[in-house]
């Protein structure tokens, strides 16, 4: 399929090119010292990842470690109250620890091994990609370091304790904010001075090339089985497919599978509160070209430039920028992004939990929202609608916050 001189019959091969560039965004910002480190784990990507052993190796773990595949489910009673479009999840929530993360974790710990590293180092903001980090460090016995603000640590007591129950060193950040930023910063630091010994496992598709194609194609899982399984379960393509956008690992892996198709593709921002700065997560719908991270995307910055603080009531989902693939998409015309707010989100945790009986995350909620509101606007045909995790960690929360509906 060819769109605005694109053609997505070979669009793996282009993008990103060898410099790691998807058109103007993604690169590699970062000093010399951590440009040969990632010069190391592109090499090895290249040779190891590709290499029949290493993709039989993962392809048991999925099956064996995580239970994949992950099956698509049909909402029969969801769509039903919503008219005549018929709404589909994959169930990403039922990957082992409860979420996407896990499919590039293993990847990237696995890669690892290979590589003769002894130790993985991360970042994580609320928890959920440290959880996943030590899960996968435990697995292959390596190692493993997370970098947490002291704000952080606080908050997301349950998750420091499950990190430190799967033998992952917790590691306290105290400067500035001490949130997500400080814990960035603060990893990345330890990295370059420890690149020989350890690998950096980032959370998304974000980062220094090569961590936004790699993430990508290990989480392209996700795609890869719902074309198949989609297919298979109604002898046809979806006519829009779903996904909500933070960094943008879960949607990069579900939309990587469609772009070659005619489906519409939707890429969904968190609004939080309103359009005002510091009240939404929404960078690809109000931000603007710019480095962080180590690499050049669309963000939300403040009046000197830097970074502007994000909220979102899914804390999965309140990052200042999103993966450099998604900004080029956008600009593409390829995938269209959309936002949906606070309010909506939780009325789409409650409708999916009543109606289907699975409760989601709250950042899959922001995807069943606009999967919801979709349903109405097309009045006819289908939607599948990647549920990235469950919303176990969510329920304390919710029900402070908002009772019960
Ligand atoms: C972390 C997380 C997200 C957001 O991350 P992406 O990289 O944008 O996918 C979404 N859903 C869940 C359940 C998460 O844990």
């Amino acid at each position: 399929m060819k769109l605005n001189g694109i053609d997505y019959d070979t669009y793996f091969k282009n993008y990103p090119n060898e410099k790691g560039y998807y058109g103007n965004y993604g690169g590699r910002y970062i000093s010399d010292d951590l440009k040969n480190a990632m010069k190391e784990i592109t090499d090895a990507y290249f040779t190891i990842c590709k290499s029949s052993k290493f993709i039989s190796e993962l392809r048991k773990i999925r099956k064996e470690f995580q239970g994949r595949p992950t099956p698509i489910s049909y909402l029969e009673r969801l769509s039903s109250s919503l008219g005549n479009v018929q709404i589909y999840a994959k169930r990403e929530d039922l990957n082992h620890t409860g979420a996407h993360k896990l499919n590039h974790c293993m990847g990237e710990a696995l890669l690892a091994k290979y590589m003769g590293k002894k130790k993985v180092i991360a970042e994580t903001g609320a928890g959920q990609h440290g959880v996943a980090l030590a899960t996968a460090a435990a697995y292959f016995g390596l190692e493993c370091d997370i970098y947490m603000g002291s704000v952080d640590i606080k908050k997301q007591a349950p998750n420091v304790a499950r990190m430190k129950i799967l033998g992952a060193n917790v590691v306290e950040v105290t400067h500035g904010l001490q949130t997500l930023k400080e814990a960035v910063d603060s990893a990345f630091e330890a990295y370059s001075r420890d690149y020989k010994e350890c690998i950096y496992c980032i959370g998304s598709v974000v980062g220094p090339h090569p961590f936004p194609m790699m993430v990508r194609d290990f989480q392209s899982v996700i795609g890869i089985e719902s074309r198949e399984q989609f297919l298979e379960m109604t002898g046809e393509l979806p006519d829009a497919v779903v996904a909500c956008v933070g960094g943008g690992s879960n949607a990069m892996g579900m939309f990587s599978g469609f772009l070659n198709d005619p489906v519409d593709i939707y890429g969904i921002e968190p609004l939080g509160r309103g359009t005002t700065l510091g009240d939404h997560a929404a960078s690809l719908q109000y931000g603007t070209e710019g480095v962080m991270h180590g690499f050049n995307s669309i963000m939300l910055k403040d009046e000197n430039g830097e970074p502007a603080p994000v909220y979102s009531v899914a804390s999965g989902l309140d990052y200042p920028s999103s993966g450099p693939e998604h900004a080029f998409l956008r600009d593409s015309g390829r995938v269209k992004y959309d936002v949906i707010g606070d309010d909506d989100t939780i009325d789409a945790f409650f409708e999916l939990s009543r109606k289907e009986g699975i409760i989601p995350a709250i950042e899959s909620s922001h995807a069943v929202a606009y999967a919801m509101k979709l349903a109405k606007k097309m009045g006819k045909g289908s939607i599948l609608v990647n549920l990235s995790g469950r919303g176990d960690k969510d329920m304390d929360y919710i029900i402070e916050k908002y009772g019960i509906r």
